[in-house]
């Protein structure tokens, strides 16, 4: 059977609106704590993977920026540019969309129990502390991921591959 990529980026991109969205909405709840503006990139750190569907659809809007352009020297994400912009900002995956946000996510403890985490970027925590923030006022860490693995899971055949960003540039300024 032959496998229906187009619509697993279209239901991708259409994640990703959503993503902006809600985003959006938080940030004007905390736009008096964030100090996130462009040039401020110390959050796009180098190790970050994600999963296959976001890489390919990384790699199908920008094939001459991976074959001819050069990776962000080692230490800090390899998409950024000289002036601590995001080189692939319209496209960027889906977690460097909600950072500088407060963030939640659950974590479990043995079988039975669970406790609420909490984290922010240590510049933009002014203000009220986060944990005593409401719920709603937060970027809750989990639904999204869930979404995303069902699209990687489509598009890798129940495959749940990452990729590094730094390996998608060309092989030859990788080695
Ligand atoms: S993809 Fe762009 S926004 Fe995300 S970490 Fe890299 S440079 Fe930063
Ligand atoms: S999350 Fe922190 S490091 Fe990243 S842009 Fe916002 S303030 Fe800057």
């Amino acid at each position: 059977m032959q496998r229906c990529t187009g619509t697993v980026f279209d239901n991708l991109i259409k994640l990703y609106k959503e993503v902006d969205q809600c985003s959006n909405e938080l940030t004007l709840v905390h736009s008096m704590r964030l100090m996130c503006r462009p040039g401020c990139c110390s959050c796009c750190v180098d190790d970050l993977t994600v999963f296959e569907v976001e890489a390919e659809n990384i790699k199908n809007h920008y094939s001459e920026l991976l074959s001819e352009g050069k990776p962000h020297a080692e230490g800090a994400c390899a998409f950024l540019d000289d002036n601590g912009g995001c080189r692939i900002y319209a496209h960027r995956p889906y977690v460097c969309r909600t950072q500088g946000l407060p963030l939640r996510w659950i974590e479990e403890i043995g079988e039975e129990d669970a406790v609420e985490m909490r984290d922010i970027c240590p510049m933009n925590d002014t203000g009220d502390a986060i944990e005593t923030l409401p719920a709603v006022c937060c970027w809750t860490i989990g639904p999204v991921e869930e979404k995303l693995a069902l699209l990687q899971f489509e598009l890798g055949e129940g495959n749940l591959l990452r990729a590094s960003l730094r390996t998608l540039f060309c092989r030859e300024f990788c080695a």
